[in-house]
């Protein structure tokens, strides 16, 4: 096929749940690719010499040689290719905000639409467990170091994979009942089924790796308590958990739910409902998260209250879609300044236009409000989900360097912190970001550790660069 029979393909578009059939459940909405669906997608990959996706993929995936793979019927090889760099390729591909990272780098997006580089991948997955493959490469024999990893999202998952294959005797500690962080908490099953994640921490147990839930590292047990239990190295990777308040009057009042609490709440498997009429505010993934979660727990007027307009919302463009078809409604340009109640339960929001107003050098604009445009919204609950901070309260017992946003310090290439045996990576260094972005910096301490187990130069280069 040449350039411009590919050219002349359009973007596949996968099936999905029509709304009325999802918004009573938490079924996975989206479907993925058939084969001959896949293929056709694969064949619209200009194959760059250059290849911009790789630089957008914050792995760094070689993301034009598994598509190269799979069209030529090689998809077990595509899952490899794509593993070699990627410990967590059934999680990245569902989740990943692929418009912002790979396909947003894409080529054809310039002048039309990427290649669908997530659905790509879930397909070389999702055919690697139909057929019964293994998705984890074989365990390597045990070696004397042990590792303390602190924390089961999808950083600490990645260290440990890591380093169990290399023969490196890992736990995992969580202070939840439930394994996988964010992705098991936060995110909700419709757009990632649970067995998924599950399927994870079986492989990882199979290699050796332990898991202890229900323990709180700096509560239950220190960080200078896992060095003297023989720990020779730690990995911190605890997240960013805290919900940002509003800061305004009435956020102590009943009916005031923030966003991750929410989440957590609903995913550890607390029945509750928000009432029937649902204001959410804030523009991310996590507010679009909590608007579809509280349809489908029973309210039935959910809307969106966002500060500046539609365009600079920083959800994907697939989370919006999906939002809307279910019948949530964005009220753009306007924000809370008061949450107002009767005998300590809330049932009146009052709320103020904003306009945009002087833009940064990336062209985003300051909101700033319209005076004596205030109005009032008629609510059973409000859920703010404006952003997460990072709670290292819990994490003490050693010296360990804060930046000025409390998150941990550390050395851009090695993940080391201040402290030499202690590394760090994923939100708790970065504050609210990305899996992919968690995966890289685990990626990085892992290897961090590996040498210095050998007594290697940690600063040997980063491996997501080689
Ligand atoms: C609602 C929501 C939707 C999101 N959607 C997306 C998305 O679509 N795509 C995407 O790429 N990213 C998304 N993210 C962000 C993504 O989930 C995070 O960036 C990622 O999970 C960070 O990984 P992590 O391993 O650093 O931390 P986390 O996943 O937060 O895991 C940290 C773990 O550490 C545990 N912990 C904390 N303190 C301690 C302690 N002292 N001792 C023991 N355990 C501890 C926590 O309980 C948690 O399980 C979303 C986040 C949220 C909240």
């Amino acid at each position: 096929m040449d350039a411009k029979e590919r050219m002349a393909i359009a973007r596949q578009q996968p099936r999905e749940l029509s709304p009325n059939e999802r918004i009573t459940n938490f079924d996975e909405v989206v479907f993925g690719f058939d084969e001959e669906t896949a293929v056709r997608e694969a064949e619209r990959c200009l194959q760059c010499r250059k290849p911009k996706c790789v630089e957008g993929c914050p792995i760094h995936n070689d993301i034009p040689r598994f598509i190269t793979l799979l069209r030529e019927g090689k998809v077990e090889e595509a899952y490899w290719a794509d593993r070699e760099t990627n410990s967590l390729p059934a999680i990245c591909s569902r989740v990943c905000p692929h418009e912002f990272q790979c396909e947003g780098s894409c080529i054809r997006g310039k002048k039309g639409e990427a290649v669908a580089i997530g659905m790509l991948e879930r397909y070389i997955v999702d055919w690697m467990v139909a057929n019964g493959k293994n998705l984890t490469k074989s365990c390597a024999i045990p070696k004397e170091h042990k590792v303390a990893i602190v924390g089961s999202g999808p950083a600490g998952m990645t260290v440990a994979n890591i380093l169990a294959h290399a023969g490196y005797r890992c736990t995992i500690f969580e202070s939840l009942p439930v394994l996988g962080g964010m992705l098991g908490v936060g995110i909700p099953a419709y757009r990632l089924p649970r067995a998924i994640i599950a399927a994870e921490f079986e492989s990882l147990k199979s290699c050796g790796v332990d898991v202890v839930t229900n323990t709180t590292i700096g509560k239950d047990k220190t960080l200078a308590q896992l060095k003297a239990d023989g720990f020779s190295a730690v990995f911190v990777g605890v997240g960013a958990h805290s919900s940002r308040k509003l800061g305004v009057d009435g956020e102590d009042l009943d009916g005031v739910f923030h966003g991750v609490d929410y989440l957590r709440k609903i995913n550890l498997g607390e029945e509750m409902t928000l009432g029937r009429n649902v204001v959410v505010v804030g523009g991310g993934n996590v507010a679009i998260d909590c608007a579809r979660t509280a349809l489908r727990t029973g309210s039935d007027k959910v809307f969106i209250l966002y500060r500046r307009g539609k365009e600079e919302m920083p959800a994907s463009v697939a989370e919006i879609h999906h939002l809307e078809e279910e019948g949530v409604k964005i009220e753009m340009l306007a924000a809370p300044v008061k949450i107002h109640g009767e005998n300590g339960k809330l049932n009146r929001i009052e709320c103020i236009r904003m306009k945009l107003g002087e833009c940064d050098t990336s062209g985003r604009c300051r909101p700033v409000p319209v005076e004596g445009s205030n109005f009032m919204i008629e609510a059973d609950s409000i859920v703010p989900a404006i952003s997460q901070d990072v709670n290292l309260g819990a994490i003490d017992g050693v010296d360990l360097k804060l930046s000025r946003w409390n998150t941990i310090e550390i050395d851009e290439v090695t993940m080391q912190t201040s402290v030499d045996w202690v590394f760090a990576g994923g939100d708790a260094v970065l504050g609210p970001e990305t899996a992919a972005k968690a995966i890289y910096q685990a990626k990085e301490a892992a290897a961090s550790i590996i040498r210095m187990f050998e007594g290697r130069d940690l600063k040997e280069g980063r491996v997501s660069e080689d």
